[in-house]
């Protein structure tokens, strides 16, 4: 068998702390502890086999990164090696001097994540006073650094009345780009949906916000929009295919072919202090059970977009049908996709709004979102 093409790209999940709580967050509900983090050494040897195996951008992520005390040394490493450098921050904790010492270090993107378009919505969905000052702050350092800035935001049942005023946001802030993306229901945010999941009428109003401001800031601003897996008629080529274009280590080394896929417990995950990067790539088990089209069942195996989207999401197919192996339920053409729909409009309608919010402590912090 051929080894596979390179991955293009590392999510490095430096670490899983951050000030912040989203109760959508994409890391695990069981997060991995300060003392149980790769160490710095380690960290730099994880970058010289990402060059060594072929990978052009480095995506420095969490938890929030800036907790590190390495980020400028890892940026570093990965700038020397010639790998495209992108921070992924919610920008409460790096000011002026921190931004311009990540610059100097080779840093060449950042991505700020932020919550809502209001300071009083802003801080009570991300769980952290004063966050979204400090990340309009942020996003000015970012700016008079010379780097180029997209905004993240993640939408849901609780922020998308105010999807106009998180683009405008993201225009004042300077962005080159926003990316509005649903949130995803594994995690933190399953444990939510009943809080988070958006009416259907939400979801449409969404798409006509987004056309409008699409028209209106053509050469201003990009803005990408990532629909509900449910409202579409096929799903996602998640991550680009199974073990096809991005790899990801979580803080403790755990090497995965997505950041969820440690939900799916059939999986034998290897680590970096098992084995190099690239023979985890190359022939790994947990790479290799869902990598291209052979393990598929049908209806996929004889559809002709198995090449295409690769089935969808193993992690969904999981949480929803109770095997990761069958067809993503978000697909029209699978068995479960009515199951996914029932679902999703259940939790719609259900829901007080108040939701956990993500943490270490056995008994979760719980919040809700102040009326405007
Ligand atoms: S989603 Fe929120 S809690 Fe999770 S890492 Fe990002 S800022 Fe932190
Ligand atoms: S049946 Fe499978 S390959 Fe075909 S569109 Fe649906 S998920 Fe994609």
């Amino acid at each position: 068998m051929s080894a596979p093409e390179p991955p293009m790209g590392l999510l490095a999940e430096l670490t899983h702390r951050c000030p912040l709580g989203c109760p959508y967050c994409s890391n695990p509900v069981e997060l991995t502890r300060a003392g149980a983090e790769l160490d710095t050494a380690t960290w730099l040897r994880v970058i010289d086999e990402a060059a060594e195996l072929g990978v052009l951008q480095l995506h420095l992520s969490g938890g929030e990164p800036a907790v590190r005390p390495d980020l400028a040394a890892i940026t570093a490493r990965a700038a020397e090696r010639g790998i495209y450098t992108n921070l992924i921050t919610a920008g409460v904790l790096l000011d002026e001097a921190g931004i311009a010492e990540l610059r100097e270090a080779g840093l060449e993107h950042v991505q700020l994540s932020v919550q809502d378009s209001r300071a009083a919505q802003a801080d009570a969905i991300g769980g952290y006073a004063g966050g979204h000052a400090k990340k309009r702050a942020f996003a000015e350092a970012v700016r008079a650094a010379g780097l180029p800035l997209t905004v993240n935001a993640v939408v849901h049942r609780q922020n998308l009345d105010r999807l106009s005023g998180i683009i405008e946001l993201a225009l004042g802030m300077g962005a080159d780009r926003l990316e509005i993306a649903h949130a995803q229901y594994h995690g933190w945010a399953y444990a939510n949906r009943a809080a988070l999941m958006p009416t259907r009428a939400q979801v449409d109003d969404a798409v006509a916000t987004v056309e409008a401001a699409r028209y209106r800031l053509e050469g201003v601003m990009a803005i990408d929009h990532v629909l509900p897996d449910y409202d579409a008629r096929y799903p996602k080529a998640c991550m680009g295919g199974w073990g096809r274009r991005i790899l990801v280590v979580t803080p403790a080394g755990r090497v995965l072919p997505c950041h969820a896929a440690e939900t799916i417990p059939e999986l034998t995950v290897e680590t970096v202090r098992d084995r190099p990067l690239a023979a985890i790539w190359n022939d790994g088990p947990a790479f290799e059970r869902f990598r291209g089209t052979a393990w598929m069942p049908e209806p996929c195996r004889s559809c002709e977009r198995r090449a295409i989207d690769f089935g969808g999401c193993r992690c969904q197919a999981l949480a929803l049908t109770g095997d990761a192996a069958n067809t993503d339920p978000a697909c029209t053409l699978s068995p479960y996709h009515d199951r996914l729909r029932a679902l999703a409009e259940q939790d719609a309608a259900g829901g007080t709004g108040c939701f956990v919010y993500r943490g270490y402590a056995a008994q979760p912090r719980r919040g809700a979102v102040p009326g405007t």
